[in-house]
C-alpha cells in the first residue's frame, strides 16, 4: 500500500464565516482507494500546521506504506525539528499520524480501539468544558453553567482564560465565581477549576486553598506551561490534584512535568503524538502512578480520536473533555458523535468510524 496524495486544508464551521476559526484537516489517499482523515490544533487556524504539512511533510510520504506511520513521523520529528517542535510541526504530525491510524483500521476493517489492544469501556462519560468565564459577570458564569447541565455531564470545568499577560487579576473575583458554582451544582457534584496560565505561584496556591475548601476535584494549569518547575511547585504545595500538559509538546517534555511533581497530565492527541503519541504518554503516566486525562477541545476527528486512545487506556479516572455543543463541524460527517444520557459512544466502524459527507466537506473546504 502507498501513499498517493496528501490534501491539507481549512474547513469552514459555517458556510459564510471569517477565516480566524477554521479547523485543520489532512486527508491521506492511497493506491488501493483506502483514505485516512486526520486533524490538527486549530490554533490560528491551524495554518502553520497545514504548510509545514504541504511544503515539508507530504512530499516525504508520497510512495511510503502508511502502515509504517510510527517509523515515518518519528523520522520526519527528527529531520525538521528545527521547525519546532512545539506545536506548529507536531500538531502536522499528529494529524497525519491520525489519519495513518484510520487507513490502518479501514484496510483491516476494525475500529482503531481494537488495534490498541481493544476497549476496557466503549461508553464514555464527560466533563462540560466551560471558557471564557473570568470576563463573566457571576451572575453570567451561573447561567452558562446552568445551561451546560442539561448535557448531563459527569463534571463541569470552569476555564478562566484570563490575558496570561495580566497574573493573579483578580483572585478574590475567581474564588467568588468558583463559591457560587460549587453552591449551584450541590456538594456532591464534581468541579475542576482551570486556572488558564492566569497566576503567579503564591498566586495559585492561594486559590488552590480556596478550591481545596470548596472541594473542586482538580486545579488545572495554575501557572505559566514554561514555568515547569513552578507547577510543580504548586502541585507539591496543595492537596488538591494538579493538572497541567495541554501545552507540552514532546513525551520527553511530560516526562519533566511528572518530574516536577504535577500528577496529572492533560496532552492533546491533535497538538502532540497523534495516537501513536497519546498511547506513548498514557504508558509513561502509568508508570509514574500519574493520572491521564487528555486534553481535546475538536469536537470531531479530534474528538472521535482521542475516544478510541480513551476507550483502550486501562485507568481513565476522570470523564474526557467535551468543550464546545456547537455543531461547527457536524455537517461534515454522517455520524457526528453525540452524547446521549451523558455518555459518548465509540463507534464500532472501522478506523475512527467517521463516515465523511463528501459533499458538505467540499462546500466547505478552504
Ligand atoms: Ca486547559
Amino acid at each position: 500500500m502507498k501513499i498517493t496524495r496528501i490534501d491539507a486544508f481549512q474547513v469552514r464551521w459555517t458556510p459564510d464565516e471569517k477565516p480566524t476559526q477554521h479547523s485543520a484537516f489532512v486527508r491521506i489517499h492511497t493506491d488501493d482507494g483506502i483514505d485516512g482523515i486526520g486533524e490538527a490544533s486549530p490554533m490560528q487556524g491551524g495554518l502553520a500546521s497545514l504548510g509545514i504539512i504541504h511544503h515539508d511533510l507530504a512530499p516525504a510520504l508520497i510512495g511510503k506504506d502508511p502502515l509504517d506511520h510510527a517509523v515515518l513521523l518519528d523520522t520526519l520529528l527528527h529531520t525538521c525539528v528545527k521547525l519546532g517542535p512545539e506545536g506548529a510541526l507536531t500538531g502536522a504530525l499528529a494529524a497525519l499520524d491520525i489519519a495513518m491510524w484510520d487507513i490502518k483500521g479501514k484496510l483491516t476493517g476494525l475500529p482503531i480501539y481494537k488495534l490498541l489492544g481493544g476497549a476496557w469501556r466503549t461508553k464514555l462519560p464527560f466533563y462540560a468544558s466551560i471558557g471564557g468565564n473570568g470576563d463573566r459577570s457571576l451572575d453570567d458564569v451561573l447561567r452558562v453553567v446552568e445551561a451546560r447541565m442539561k448535557d448531563q455531564p459527569a463534571a463541569i470545568k470552569i476555564r478562566f482564560d484570563n490575558p496570561r499577560t495580566l497574573l493573579d487579576r483578580d483572585i478574590p473575583g475567581d474564588i467568588a465565581k468558583a463559591r457560587a458554582v460549587r453552591k449551584l451544582v450541590g456538594n456532591g457534584f464534581p468541579l475542576a477549576f482551570d486556572a488558564n496560565n492566569g497566576f503567579t505561584t503564591g498566586g495559585a496556591i492561594r486559590v488552590g486553598r480556596a478550591l481545596e475548601e470548596l472541594g473542586f476535584w482538580w486545579f488545572e494549569e495554575p501557572v505559566q506551561h514554561y514555568h515547569v518547575k513552578a507547577m510543580g511547585e504548586v502541585a507539591r504545595a496543595l492537596d488538591i490534584t494538579v493538572s497541567a500538559g495541554e501545552q507540552t509538546y514532546t513525551l520527553a517534555a511530560l516526562a519533566d512535568l511528572i518530574d516536577a511533581g504535577v500528577r496529572m497530565v492533560q496532552p492533546d492527541i491533535v497538538k502532540m503524538g497523534g495516537i501513536t503519541g497519546l498511547v506513548r504518554c498514557a504508558a509513561l503516566a502509568h508508570a509514574h502512578g500519574v493520572e491521564l486525562v487528555s486534553h481535546q477541545t475538536q469536537p470531531m476527528i479530534g474528538h472521535m480520536a482521542n475516544m478510541h486512545v480513551v476507550a483502550a487506556q486501562l485507568q481513565a479516572s476522570k470523564p474526557i473533555e467535551w468543550n464546545d455543543p456547537s455543531t461547527r463541524t457536524h455537517a461534515v460527517f454522517e455520524n457526528p458523535p453525540k452524547p446521549v444520557d451523558g455518555l459518548f459512544h465509540l463507534p464500532d466502524g472501522p478506523g475512527l468510524g467517521l463516515r465523511v459527507n463528501e459533499a458538505e466537506l467540499e462546500k466547505r473546504k478552504v
